[in-house]
């Protein structure tokens, strides 16, 4: 998922007419000065951390400011911040608005539901997961027909919004989906959503962008999450490969399974440092590739742990046994399996054949790769 900061969650809101406060980024206080002394961001002013993190209304990373020294003062501030655990590069500088009262309004997908969904709440400014659920609306959106009146006009009455202001929340709310369903997004929150007179002004943006369609946005290449050069190239081949910290290789199937062995390491001392979900393939030249790439991360130790269902055991036995011998003498590692369920036999002939010996105790066997880390076993 790529979460975009405010100002690049509030560039997609302008794009589609989404009203905004009168706004600009700086990276020094130096140009923040410099936009209030030219009047692009007029005082007083509101300056704001530029993070992916939420609560800085809270958290002292949102200030205000009524003169151009008050805004030298708080934008080196703030540009000073770690805020939990992220360095503040950006601030946004935006006119300071008499806000009457604070909403929510946001779209998001209803997994369960399959359906887009419309959450709406008057009681804005603070985080929605700490809103009563009695005070929050929440409308599925036909994909198909999109957002209608009735939706709109429904959360209208939840936002205790009446004439002018509704017609502004009519228009925001068609604006607001534009943004989500065209940006691929799967995340659009709007909080607080400002009732400033008979207006409505979106004082924050949180836009998260689906991953599935990254493909169609590489105008977030760089801003999305870091993978590790192994990871890139897994992405690619579309392997299912994630590299901690730790100096134990994981092979397992199923996201369950991979967790659960992840936990029964560090159960018995151990550190897991890289793991790769074989999922469901029954091609032993893919679980060699998989395998190739983890070798490539230079674990001490790996474990390999498979349930055979759709990917069975003998396929694993196969390509691995085919990838060891592709690793060089000199780069090898001590290998503990465990192989259970569809083609068990067969994939424990191809390992015994090979001298990997599959131990059929899940306890004994992470026990056993601990041991040969040299962790505690
Ligand atoms: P968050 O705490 O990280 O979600 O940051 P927000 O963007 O939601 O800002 C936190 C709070 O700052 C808001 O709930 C508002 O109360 C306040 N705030 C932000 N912009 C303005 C503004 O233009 N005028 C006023 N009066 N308050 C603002
Ligand atoms: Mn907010």
């Amino acid at each position: 998922m790529v979460k975009l900061a405010e100002w690049r969650g509030k560039q997609l809101f302008r794009k589609y007419d989404v009203p905004l406060p009168r706004g600009a980024v700086a990276r020094s206080a130096d140009e923040a000065a410099g936009l209030v002394g030219s009047g692009k961001v007029p005082l007083p002013c509101v300056i704001k951390a530029q993070v992916l993190a939420g609560g800085r209304g809270k958290g002292g990373a949102v200030k205000f400011a009524s003169t151009p020294e008050e805004v030298r003062t708080a934008a080196s501030s703030i540009l000073g911040l770690e805020f939990k655990g992220e360095k503040v590069r950006e601030i946004l500088l935006e006119e300071k608005l008499p806000i009457a009262r604070e909403l929510y309004v946001s779209f998001t997908l209803d997994r369960a539901a399959r359906d887009p969904i419309l959450i709406a709440s008057a009681r804005g400014g603070v985080e929605i997961e700490s809103v009563d659920d009695r005070e929050i609306d929440r409308q599925l959106i036909d994909p198909f027909a999109g957002l209608t009146g009735y939706e709109k006009r429904r959360a209208a009455k939840v936002l205790g919004i009446t004439g002018n202001a509704a017609k502004s929340l009519d228009r925001l709310l068609d604006a607001l989906w534009k943004v989500f369903a065209l940006e691929d997004a799967e995340l659009v929150e709007i909080n607080p959503l400002a009732v400033v007179g008979d207006r409505l002004v979106a004082l924050d943006a949180k836009v998260i962008i689906e991953d599935d369609a990254s493909f169609r946005h590489p105008e977030y290449a760089e801003i999305r999450d870091d993978r590790t050069p192994l990871e890139e190239i897994a992405r690619e081949k579309q392997i299912a490969f994630v590299q901690l910290d730790g100096n134990i290789g994981v092979i397992a199937n199923g996201a369950g399974l991979t967790m659960a062995t992840l936990d029964v390491l560090k159960e018995f001392g151990g550190n897991p440092g890289v793991f790769l979900d074989l999922g469901g393939t029954d091609d032993p030249a893919k679980v060699a590739e998989a395998f190739l790439l983890m070798a490539q991360a230079k674990p001490k130790a790996v474990f390999l742990n498979i349930f055979g269902g759709v990917t069975k055991c003998d396929t694993v036995a196969r390509g691995l046994v085919e990838a060891m011998g592709q690793v060089p003498p000199h780069e090898r590692f001590p290998l503990v399996a465990r192989i259970r369920g569809n083609h068990e036999t067969e994939g424990i002939a191809i390992l015994r054949a090979a001298g990997i010996t599959s131990v059929p105790s899940l306890k004994e066997s992470a026990q056993a790769v601990v041991a040969a880390t040299g962790g505690r076993a």
